[in-house]
Protein backbone atom coordinates (compact mmCIF):
# COMPACT_ATOMS: atom_id res chain seq x y z
CA UNK A 1 0.00 0.00 0.00
CA UNK A 2 1.28 3.47 -0.99
CA UNK A 3 1.91 5.88 1.78
CA UNK A 4 -1.14 7.92 0.82
CA UNK A 5 -3.54 5.11 1.21
CA UNK A 6 -2.41 4.51 4.45
CA UNK A 7 -2.04 8.06 5.78
CA UNK A 8 -5.94 8.68 4.23
CA UNK A 9 -6.82 5.22 6.18
CA UNK A 10 -5.17 6.57 10.02
CA UNK A 11 -7.02 10.04 9.14
CA UNK A 12 -10.22 8.18 8.85
CA UNK A 13 -9.30 6.26 12.16
CA UNK A 14 -8.90 9.47 13.65
CA UNK A 15 -12.38 10.83 13.02
CA UNK A 16 -14.16 7.51 13.83
CA UNK A 17 -12.23 7.69 16.90
CA UNK A 18 -13.71 10.86 18.10
CA UNK A 19 -17.00 9.99 16.95
CA UNK A 20 -17.14 6.36 18.91
CA UNK A 21 -16.91 7.61 22.55
CA UNK A 22 -20.13 9.93 22.30
CA UNK A 23 -22.03 6.83 20.63
CA UNK A 24 -21.04 4.59 23.82
CA UNK A 25 -22.58 7.04 26.08
CA UNK A 26 -26.50 7.08 24.86
CA UNK A 27 -28.67 7.96 27.50
CA UNK A 28 -30.42 6.24 30.04
CA UNK A 29 -33.59 4.89 28.41
CA UNK A 30 -35.47 2.72 30.97
CA UNK A 31 -37.36 0.57 28.42
CA UNK A 32 -34.21 -0.06 27.27
CA UNK A 33 -32.79 -1.40 30.66
CA UNK A 34 -35.47 -3.39 31.23
CA UNK A 35 -35.53 -5.02 27.90
CA UNK A 36 -31.91 -6.46 28.22
CA UNK A 37 -32.30 -7.15 31.77
CA UNK A 38 -35.50 -9.26 30.39
CA UNK A 39 -33.45 -10.93 27.56
CA UNK A 40 -30.29 -11.11 29.80
CA UNK A 41 -33.06 -12.92 32.26
CA UNK A 42 -34.25 -15.50 29.76
CA UNK A 43 -30.63 -16.28 28.81
CA UNK A 44 -30.14 -17.98 32.41
CA UNK A 45 -33.27 -19.02 32.10
CA UNK A 46 -33.23 -21.24 29.43
CA UNK A 47 -29.59 -22.40 29.79
CA UNK A 48 -30.51 -23.50 33.43
CA UNK A 49 -33.97 -25.37 32.50
CA UNK A 50 -32.36 -26.75 29.48
CA UNK A 51 -35.28 -25.64 27.61
CA UNK A 52 -34.60 -26.24 23.30
CA UNK A 53 -34.21 -22.36 21.46
CA UNK A 54 -32.35 -20.88 24.20
CA UNK A 55 -30.64 -19.22 21.84
CA UNK A 56 -33.34 -17.15 19.83
CA UNK A 57 -35.78 -16.81 22.84
CA UNK A 58 -33.45 -13.63 24.47
CA UNK A 59 -33.57 -11.49 21.41
CA UNK A 60 -37.27 -12.43 21.09
CA UNK A 61 -37.70 -11.17 24.71
CA UNK A 62 -36.28 -8.01 24.66
CA UNK A 63 -37.62 -7.31 21.57
CA UNK A 64 -40.97 -7.34 22.95
CA UNK A 65 -39.94 -5.11 25.71
CA UNK A 66 -38.30 -2.46 23.61
CA UNK A 67 -38.91 -2.67 19.93
CA UNK A 68 -36.25 -1.55 18.17
CA UNK A 69 -33.50 -2.25 20.85
CA UNK A 70 -30.82 -4.26 18.81
CA UNK A 71 -31.00 -1.49 16.03
CA UNK A 72 -29.88 0.90 19.19
CA UNK A 73 -27.22 -1.28 20.21
CA UNK A 74 -25.93 -1.82 16.40
CA UNK A 75 -25.27 1.79 16.02
CA UNK A 76 -23.44 2.39 18.78
CA UNK A 77 -20.64 0.05 16.91
CA UNK A 78 -18.93 2.68 15.44
CA UNK A 79 -16.87 1.48 12.42
CA UNK A 80 -20.30 -0.84 11.60
CA UNK A 81 -21.14 -4.29 10.68
CA UNK A 82 -20.03 -6.76 8.32
CA UNK A 83 -22.06 -9.42 7.06
CA UNK A 84 -20.75 -12.66 5.82
CA UNK A 85 -23.30 -15.12 4.04
CA UNK A 86 -23.41 -18.13 1.65
CA UNK A 87 -23.88 -21.74 1.38
CA UNK A 88 -20.34 -23.04 2.12
CA UNK A 89 -17.41 -21.61 4.70
CA UNK A 90 -19.19 -18.46 6.66
CA UNK A 91 -17.63 -19.59 10.12
CA UNK A 92 -14.12 -19.81 8.80
CA UNK A 93 -14.23 -16.93 6.77
CA UNK A 94 -15.99 -14.83 9.72
CA UNK A 95 -13.35 -16.36 11.84
CA UNK A 96 -10.53 -15.26 9.33
CA UNK A 97 -12.07 -12.09 8.89
CA UNK A 98 -12.49 -11.12 12.68
CA UNK A 99 -8.54 -12.44 13.28
CA UNK A 100 -7.11 -10.26 10.35
CA UNK A 101 -9.10 -6.69 11.59
CA UNK A 102 -8.30 -7.70 14.89
CA UNK A 103 -4.89 -7.91 14.33
CA UNK A 104 -4.94 -4.34 12.86
CA UNK A 105 -6.05 -2.94 16.39
CA UNK A 106 -9.74 -3.00 15.80
CA UNK A 107 -11.97 -4.23 18.55
CA UNK A 108 -14.07 -6.81 16.46
CA UNK A 109 -16.97 -8.54 18.19
CA UNK A 110 -18.40 -11.60 16.02
CA UNK A 111 -20.59 -14.55 16.68
CA UNK A 112 -18.15 -17.25 15.59
CA UNK A 113 -19.88 -19.74 17.64
CA UNK A 114 -22.24 -20.59 14.60
CA UNK A 115 -25.72 -19.13 15.46
CA UNK A 116 -26.65 -17.18 12.43
CA UNK A 117 -29.94 -16.72 12.27
CA UNK A 118 -32.15 -13.96 12.89
CA UNK A 119 -33.05 -14.19 16.16
CA UNK A 120 -30.05 -15.93 17.71
CA UNK A 121 -27.59 -12.92 16.64
CA UNK A 122 -30.25 -10.85 17.89
CA UNK A 123 -29.68 -12.90 21.25
CA UNK A 124 -25.73 -12.77 21.34
CA UNK A 125 -25.85 -8.99 20.72
CA UNK A 126 -28.58 -8.49 23.89
CA UNK A 127 -26.40 -10.30 25.95
CA UNK A 128 -23.27 -8.62 25.07
CA UNK A 129 -24.32 -5.40 26.14
CA UNK A 130 -24.69 -4.01 29.74
CA UNK A 131 -27.52 -3.37 31.17
CA UNK A 132 -27.40 0.10 30.65
CA UNK A 133 -27.77 -0.80 27.12
CA UNK A 134 -24.15 0.15 26.34
CA UNK A 135 -21.29 -0.72 24.24
CA UNK A 136 -21.33 -4.24 22.90
CA UNK A 137 -17.74 -5.08 24.86
CA UNK A 138 -16.98 -1.74 23.38
CA UNK A 139 -16.52 -2.83 20.03
CA UNK A 140 -15.35 -0.84 16.81
CA UNK A 141 -16.75 -3.14 14.06
CA UNK A 142 -19.11 -6.41 14.04
CA UNK A 143 -18.46 -9.13 11.83
CA UNK A 144 -21.72 -11.55 11.52
CA UNK A 145 -22.18 -15.05 10.16
CA UNK A 146 -25.66 -14.78 8.33
CA UNK A 147 -27.65 -17.21 7.67
CA UNK A 148 -29.01 -16.44 3.53
CA UNK A 149 -32.60 -16.35 4.69
CA UNK A 150 -32.03 -13.88 7.55
CA UNK A 151 -30.14 -11.52 5.55
CA UNK A 152 -33.23 -9.11 5.20
CA UNK A 153 -33.83 -9.08 9.00
CA UNK A 154 -30.44 -8.53 10.18
CA UNK A 155 -29.48 -6.24 7.86
CA UNK A 156 -32.36 -4.04 8.68
CA UNK A 157 -31.27 -4.09 12.37
CA UNK A 158 -27.70 -3.71 11.81
CA UNK A 159 -27.30 -1.67 8.87
CA UNK A 160 -24.15 -3.29 7.82
CA UNK A 161 -21.30 -1.21 6.15
CA UNK A 162 -20.20 -4.40 4.18
CA UNK A 163 -21.99 -7.40 2.64
CA UNK A 164 -19.83 -10.30 1.46
CA UNK A 165 -21.66 -13.18 -0.49
CA UNK A 166 -19.64 -16.19 -1.04
CA UNK A 167 -21.22 -19.10 -3.37
CA UNK A 168 -24.43 -20.19 -3.06
CA UNK A 169 -25.26 -24.24 -3.64
CA UNK A 170 -27.67 -26.44 -3.49
CA UNK A 171 -27.96 -27.25 0.00
CA UNK A 172 -30.77 -28.42 2.52
CA UNK A 173 -33.16 -27.91 -0.18
CA UNK A 174 -35.89 -29.38 2.77
CA UNK A 175 -35.27 -25.86 4.53
CA UNK A 176 -35.12 -23.41 1.70
CA UNK A 177 -35.46 -24.33 -1.29
CA UNK A 178 -34.01 -23.12 -4.49
CA UNK A 179 -31.24 -21.24 -5.00
CA UNK A 180 -32.67 -18.83 -7.17
CA UNK A 181 -35.23 -18.36 -3.88
CA UNK A 182 -31.82 -17.70 -2.12
CA UNK A 183 -30.33 -15.43 -4.61
CA UNK A 184 -33.59 -13.18 -5.10
CA UNK A 185 -33.77 -12.79 -0.87
CA UNK A 186 -29.92 -11.76 -0.84
CA UNK A 187 -30.67 -9.44 -3.66
CA UNK A 188 -33.41 -7.84 -1.92
CA UNK A 189 -31.32 -7.48 1.17
CA UNK A 190 -28.62 -5.56 -1.74
CA UNK A 191 -31.62 -3.34 -3.07
CA UNK A 192 -32.97 -1.94 0.55
CA UNK A 193 -29.21 -0.90 1.56
CA UNK A 194 -27.74 1.53 -0.58
CA UNK A 195 -25.10 2.45 1.56
CA UNK A 196 -23.30 -0.55 1.89
CA UNK A 197 -20.35 -2.19 -0.04
CA UNK A 198 -20.77 -5.51 -1.45
CA UNK A 199 -18.02 -8.18 -2.24
CA UNK A 200 -18.79 -11.11 -4.14
CA UNK A 201 -17.44 -14.38 -5.66
CA UNK A 202 -17.12 -13.26 -9.17
CA UNK A 203 -16.50 -17.14 -9.76
CA UNK A 204 -19.94 -18.17 -8.73
CA UNK A 205 -22.58 -16.92 -11.80
CA UNK A 206 -25.09 -16.61 -8.88
CA UNK A 207 -23.15 -14.53 -6.65
CA UNK A 208 -22.07 -12.16 -9.45
CA UNK A 209 -25.59 -11.54 -10.29
CA UNK A 210 -25.96 -10.08 -7.15
CA UNK A 211 -23.85 -6.83 -9.06
CA UNK A 212 -26.95 -5.67 -10.33
CA UNK A 213 -29.20 -5.83 -6.97
CA UNK A 214 -26.13 -3.31 -5.30
CA UNK A 215 -26.78 0.32 -5.17
CA UNK A 216 -23.54 0.96 -3.40
CA UNK A 217 -19.73 0.02 -4.51
CA UNK A 218 -19.08 -3.74 -5.48
CA UNK A 219 -15.82 -5.45 -5.04
CA UNK A 220 -15.31 -9.09 -7.04
CA UNK A 221 -12.74 -11.59 -6.08
CA UNK A 222 -11.93 -14.65 -7.72
CA UNK A 223 -9.33 -17.44 -8.27
CA UNK A 224 -6.90 -16.38 -11.65
CA UNK A 225 -5.23 -19.46 -12.18
CA UNK A 226 -6.00 -21.09 -15.51
CA UNK A 227 -3.14 -23.81 -15.48
CA UNK A 228 -4.82 -25.07 -11.95
CA UNK A 229 -5.26 -28.98 -11.68
CA UNK A 230 -8.43 -28.27 -10.03
CA UNK A 231 -9.84 -31.92 -10.89
CA UNK A 232 -13.05 -31.23 -12.87
CA UNK A 233 -16.26 -32.19 -11.57
CA UNK A 234 -19.28 -32.41 -13.55
CA UNK A 235 -21.82 -29.52 -12.96
CA UNK A 236 -24.07 -30.59 -10.53
CA UNK A 237 -26.40 -27.78 -12.08
CA UNK A 238 -26.44 -26.27 -15.40
CA UNK A 239 -25.71 -22.43 -15.07
CA UNK A 240 -27.81 -20.44 -17.68
CA UNK A 241 -26.95 -16.70 -17.98
CA UNK A 242 -28.96 -13.78 -15.70
CA UNK A 243 -29.07 -11.56 -18.68
CA UNK A 244 -30.19 -13.83 -21.76
CA UNK A 245 -31.13 -17.85 -20.11
CA UNK A 246 -28.69 -18.75 -22.54
CA UNK A 247 -26.57 -22.27 -21.12
CA UNK A 248 -22.76 -20.56 -19.70
CA UNK A 249 -19.58 -21.59 -20.99
CA UNK A 250 -16.31 -21.80 -18.91
CA UNK A 251 -13.09 -20.93 -19.73
CA UNK A 252 -12.02 -22.66 -16.29
CA UNK A 253 -13.81 -24.36 -13.75
CA UNK A 254 -12.04 -24.20 -10.35
CA UNK A 255 -14.39 -26.23 -8.69
CA UNK A 256 -18.85 -26.87 -8.64
CA UNK A 257 -20.01 -24.09 -10.74
CA UNK A 258 -16.78 -21.77 -9.56
CA UNK A 259 -14.90 -20.77 -12.30
CA UNK A 260 -14.41 -17.97 -15.35
CA UNK A 261 -17.65 -18.10 -16.68
CA UNK A 262 -19.04 -16.47 -19.88
CA UNK A 263 -21.98 -17.04 -21.56
CA UNK A 264 -21.68 -17.23 -25.66
CA UNK A 265 -24.70 -15.62 -27.23
CA UNK A 266 -24.67 -12.15 -25.04
CA UNK A 267 -21.19 -11.69 -24.03
CA UNK A 268 -21.97 -11.69 -20.27
CA UNK A 269 -18.42 -12.79 -18.28
CA UNK A 270 -17.10 -13.20 -15.31
CA UNK A 271 -16.43 -9.82 -14.21
CA UNK A 272 -12.68 -7.91 -13.63
CA UNK A 273 -10.96 -9.42 -10.27
CA UNK A 274 -10.37 -6.72 -7.85
CA UNK A 275 -9.05 -9.09 -5.38
CA UNK A 276 -7.82 -12.41 -6.99
CA UNK A 277 -5.53 -15.86 -6.06
CA UNK A 278 -3.06 -16.90 -8.31
CA UNK A 279 -0.31 -19.58 -8.15
CA UNK A 280 -2.48 -21.82 -6.49
CA UNK A 281 -0.88 -24.72 -4.72
CA UNK A 282 -3.04 -27.78 -3.01
CA UNK A 283 -1.63 -30.76 -0.77
CA UNK A 284 -3.65 -33.77 1.66
CA UNK A 285 -2.43 -31.06 4.11
CA UNK A 286 -2.43 -27.54 2.97
CA UNK A 287 -2.67 -25.19 0.58
CA UNK A 288 -1.23 -21.83 -0.92
CA UNK A 289 -2.07 -19.06 -2.88
CA UNK A 290 -1.07 -15.26 -3.82
CA UNK A 291 -3.20 -12.55 -2.94
CA UNK A 292 -3.15 -10.04 -5.69
CA UNK A 293 -5.15 -6.61 -5.34
CA UNK A 294 -4.59 -3.08 -4.42
CA UNK A 295 -1.52 -3.23 -6.85
CA UNK A 296 0.16 -5.25 -4.25
CA UNK A 297 0.89 -9.12 -3.48
CA UNK A 298 1.23 -11.45 -0.68
CA UNK A 299 2.09 -14.85 -0.48
CA UNK A 300 -0.36 -16.86 1.49
CA UNK A 301 0.07 -20.14 3.74
CA UNK A 302 -2.80 -21.88 4.68
CA UNK A 303 -2.47 -25.10 7.24
CA UNK A 304 -5.69 -26.96 5.70
CA UNK A 305 -6.28 -29.02 2.51
CA UNK A 306 -8.55 -27.86 -0.40
CA UNK A 307 -9.34 -25.33 -2.28
CA UNK A 308 -12.76 -24.01 -0.84
CA UNK A 309 -10.52 -23.00 2.18
CA UNK A 310 -8.49 -20.94 -0.58
CA UNK A 311 -11.83 -19.35 -1.44
CA UNK A 312 -12.27 -18.93 2.00
CA UNK A 313 -9.13 -16.88 3.17
CA UNK A 314 -9.33 -14.90 -0.36
CA UNK A 315 -13.24 -13.89 0.48
CA UNK A 316 -11.96 -12.56 3.49
CA UNK A 317 -9.04 -11.48 2.62
CA UNK A 318 -11.34 -9.03 0.10
CA UNK A 319 -13.69 -8.06 2.64
CA UNK A 320 -10.80 -7.39 5.41
CA UNK A 321 -9.43 -5.07 2.26
CA UNK A 322 -13.01 -3.93 2.11
CA UNK A 323 -13.48 -3.04 5.52
CA UNK A 324 -10.05 -1.01 5.84
CA UNK A 325 -7.92 -3.57 6.91
CA UNK A 326 -3.91 -2.81 6.10
CA UNK A 327 -2.43 -6.25 3.44
CA UNK A 328 0.37 -6.34 6.44
CA UNK A 329 -2.53 -7.34 8.20
CA UNK A 330 -4.20 -9.85 6.12
CA UNK A 331 -0.83 -12.00 5.46
CA UNK A 332 0.10 -11.58 9.20
CA UNK A 333 -3.25 -13.19 10.16
CA UNK A 334 -3.83 -15.74 7.27
CA UNK A 335 -0.47 -16.70 7.85
CA UNK A 336 -0.10 -17.16 11.71
CA UNK A 337 -3.83 -18.36 11.13
CA UNK A 338 -1.41 -21.78 11.21
CA UNK A 339 -2.06 -22.31 14.77
CA UNK A 340 -5.74 -21.73 15.87
CA UNK A 341 -7.02 -22.87 12.95
CA UNK A 342 -4.55 -25.70 12.49
CA UNK A 343 -5.86 -26.87 16.21
CA UNK A 344 -9.45 -26.62 14.78
CA UNK A 345 -9.51 -28.66 12.31
CA UNK A 346 -6.77 -31.06 12.71
CA UNK A 347 -7.26 -33.13 15.81
CA UNK A 348 -5.38 -35.60 17.82
CA UNK A 349 -7.00 -39.03 18.06
CA UNK A 350 -5.19 -41.73 19.86
CA UNK A 351 -1.49 -40.26 18.75
CA UNK A 352 -2.78 -39.63 14.71
CA UNK A 353 -3.93 -36.24 13.07
CA UNK A 354 -6.89 -36.68 12.04
CA UNK A 355 -8.11 -33.76 9.66
CA UNK A 356 -11.85 -32.73 10.03
CA UNK A 357 -13.51 -31.48 6.52
CA UNK A 358 -17.16 -30.23 6.76
CA UNK A 359 -19.04 -31.80 4.10
CA UNK A 360 -22.88 -31.56 4.51
CA UNK A 361 -23.36 -31.05 0.30
CA UNK A 362 -22.16 -32.35 -2.72
CA UNK A 363 -20.07 -29.89 -3.70
CA UNK A 364 -18.56 -29.18 -0.55
CA UNK A 365 -18.30 -33.48 -0.20
CA UNK A 366 -16.60 -33.67 -3.97
CA UNK A 367 -14.31 -30.60 -3.32
CA UNK A 368 -13.01 -32.40 -0.14
CA UNK A 369 -12.77 -35.64 -2.22
CA UNK A 370 -10.78 -34.32 -4.39
CA UNK A 371 -8.09 -32.81 -1.20
CA UNK A 372 -8.06 -35.98 0.76
CA UNK A 373 -6.95 -38.01 -2.15
CA UNK A 374 -4.27 -36.67 -3.77
CA UNK A 375 -1.02 -39.02 -4.09
CA UNK A 376 -0.57 -42.36 -4.29
CA UNK A 377 -0.09 -43.66 -0.80
CA UNK A 378 -3.67 -45.31 0.73
CA UNK A 379 -5.37 -43.28 3.42
CA UNK A 380 -7.66 -43.59 6.21
CA UNK A 381 -11.17 -41.57 5.55
CA UNK A 382 -13.89 -41.70 8.12
CA UNK A 383 -17.16 -40.26 6.46
CA UNK A 384 -19.82 -39.22 9.15
CA UNK A 385 -22.96 -38.47 7.75
CA UNK A 386 -25.74 -37.11 10.50
CA UNK A 387 -29.36 -35.84 9.53
CA UNK A 388 -30.03 -33.89 12.05
CA UNK A 389 -31.62 -30.18 11.69
CA UNK A 390 -28.74 -28.64 11.15
CA UNK A 391 -27.80 -31.32 8.67
CA UNK A 392 -30.90 -31.17 6.48
CA UNK A 393 -33.17 -34.44 7.21
CA UNK A 394 -32.33 -35.27 3.65
CA UNK A 395 -29.42 -37.18 3.05
CA UNK A 396 -30.08 -38.25 -0.58
CA UNK A 397 -27.46 -35.99 -1.65
CA UNK A 398 -24.58 -38.81 -1.03
CA UNK A 399 -25.78 -40.11 -4.16
CA UNK A 400 -25.16 -37.07 -6.04
CA UNK A 401 -21.07 -37.31 -4.88
CA UNK A 402 -19.21 -39.10 -7.44
CA UNK A 403 -17.59 -41.21 -5.01
CA UNK A 404 -16.99 -43.65 -8.45
CA UNK A 405 -14.60 -41.54 -9.43
CA UNK A 406 -12.11 -42.39 -7.01
CA UNK A 407 -10.94 -46.49 -6.51
CA UNK A 408 -12.01 -46.33 -2.60
CA UNK A 409 -11.65 -49.97 -2.36
CA UNK A 410 -7.83 -48.72 -2.31
CA UNK A 411 -8.37 -47.17 1.24
CA UNK A 412 -9.50 -47.61 4.85
CA UNK A 413 -13.00 -46.48 4.75
CA UNK A 414 -15.40 -46.25 7.94
CA UNK A 415 -19.00 -45.06 7.67
CA UNK A 416 -20.19 -43.50 11.15
CA UNK A 417 -23.41 -40.78 12.27
CA UNK A 418 -27.33 -41.24 12.61
CA UNK A 419 -27.39 -42.65 8.99
CA UNK A 420 -23.75 -45.11 8.90
CA UNK A 421 -25.62 -48.00 7.11
CA UNK A 422 -27.11 -45.02 4.41
CA UNK A 423 -22.85 -43.74 4.16
CA UNK A 424 -22.16 -47.92 3.87
CA UNK A 425 -24.52 -48.40 1.64
CA UNK A 426 -23.20 -45.72 -0.39
CA UNK A 427 -19.89 -46.67 -0.30
CA UNK A 428 -20.92 -50.00 -1.48
CA UNK A 429 -22.46 -48.98 -4.47
CA UNK A 430 -18.90 -47.15 -4.95
CA UNK A 431 -16.89 -50.31 -5.38
CA UNK A 432 -16.31 -50.62 -1.56
CA UNK A 433 -16.36 -54.15 -0.95
CA UNK A 434 -19.04 -54.11 2.00
CA UNK A 435 -16.72 -56.36 4.37
CA UNK A 436 -14.26 -53.84 4.23
CA UNK A 437 -16.70 -50.83 5.33
CA UNK A 438 -16.49 -50.11 8.97
CA UNK A 439 -19.58 -48.90 10.47
CA UNK A 440 -19.99 -47.82 13.57
CA UNK A 441 -22.76 -44.65 14.51
CA UNK A 442 -20.58 -43.27 17.40
CA UNK A 443 -18.07 -40.61 15.75
CA UNK A 444 -15.53 -40.93 18.35
CA UNK A 445 -15.53 -45.01 18.30
CA UNK A 446 -15.54 -45.20 14.35
CA UNK A 447 -12.52 -42.70 14.43
CA UNK A 448 -10.82 -44.57 17.02
CA UNK A 449 -11.42 -48.12 15.06
CA UNK A 450 -10.06 -45.92 12.29
CA UNK A 451 -6.91 -45.31 13.52
CA UNK A 452 -6.40 -48.11 15.36
CA UNK A 453 -3.63 -49.88 13.02
CA UNK A 454 -2.24 -46.52 11.71
CA UNK A 455 1.43 -45.90 13.17
CA UNK A 456 1.53 -42.73 15.83
CA UNK A 457 1.91 -38.87 13.82
CA UNK A 458 -0.20 -40.97 11.02
CA UNK A 459 -2.74 -38.98 8.93
CA UNK A 460 -5.77 -39.49 8.71
CA UNK A 461 -9.47 -37.29 7.49
CA UNK A 462 -12.87 -37.33 9.10
CA UNK A 463 -15.12 -35.88 6.24
CA UNK A 464 -18.82 -35.18 7.91
CA UNK A 465 -21.94 -33.27 8.90
CA UNK A 466 -22.32 -30.05 10.45
CA UNK A 467 -23.53 -31.72 13.50
CA UNK A 468 -21.24 -34.96 13.15
CA UNK A 469 -18.68 -32.24 13.41
CA UNK A 470 -19.32 -30.77 15.92
CA UNK A 471 -19.30 -34.00 17.95
CA UNK A 472 -16.30 -35.04 16.39
CA UNK A 473 -14.69 -31.63 17.93
CA UNK A 474 -16.30 -32.27 21.32
CA UNK A 475 -14.96 -35.69 21.45
CA UNK A 476 -11.23 -34.56 20.33
CA UNK A 477 -10.69 -31.30 20.07
CA UNK A 478 -8.46 -30.82 23.23
CA UNK A 479 -11.14 -29.43 26.45
CA UNK A 480 -13.68 -28.97 23.80
CA UNK A 481 -14.79 -26.09 25.46
CA UNK A 482 -14.91 -23.68 22.38
CA UNK A 483 -17.37 -25.86 20.41
CA UNK A 484 -19.77 -27.18 23.35
CA UNK A 485 -21.79 -24.07 23.74
CA UNK A 486 -22.86 -23.73 19.81
CA UNK A 487 -24.49 -20.50 19.35
CA UNK A 488 -24.41 -19.42 22.77
CA UNK A 489 -22.20 -16.72 23.14
CA UNK A 490 -20.30 -13.80 20.81
CA UNK A 491 -16.86 -13.72 21.44
CA UNK A 492 -15.39 -10.12 22.89
CA UNK A 493 -12.49 -8.33 22.65
CA UNK A 494 -9.44 -8.89 21.15
CA UNK A 495 -9.13 -12.70 22.65
ZN1 LIG B 1 -26.29 -14.24 -21.96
Amino acid sequence: MDASDRSERLAVGRERRAGREARRRPPFHPMRSAAIIAGKTTATATRLLRVGGGTSLPGLVADRVHPGLVRELAEQVSDGFVIVTGTNGKTTTTKMLAGILRRDGTRVISNDSGSNLHRGISSSLVSSADILGRSLGGADMAVLEVDEGSMPDVASDVRPRVALAMNFVRDQLDRYGEVDTIVATVGRTLDAHPGMTTVLNADDPYVAGLARHARGPVVHYGVDDPGLDARPDPLLEAMYCRSCGCELAFRKRYYGHNGDWRCPRCGQQRPRLDYAATDVELTPRSSAFTLRGRGESVRIELPVPALYNVYNALAAASAACVAGASTEAVAGELTAYHAAFGRMETLDVDGRDCILLLSKNPVAARQALAAVLVGDEPKHLAFALNDNFADGRDISWIWDVDFEDYDLSRHTVAATGTRAEDMALRLKYAGVPADDILVERDVSAALRALVRDMPPGGLAHALATYTAMIAIRNAFAGDGSTFTHLGRLMRRGNA
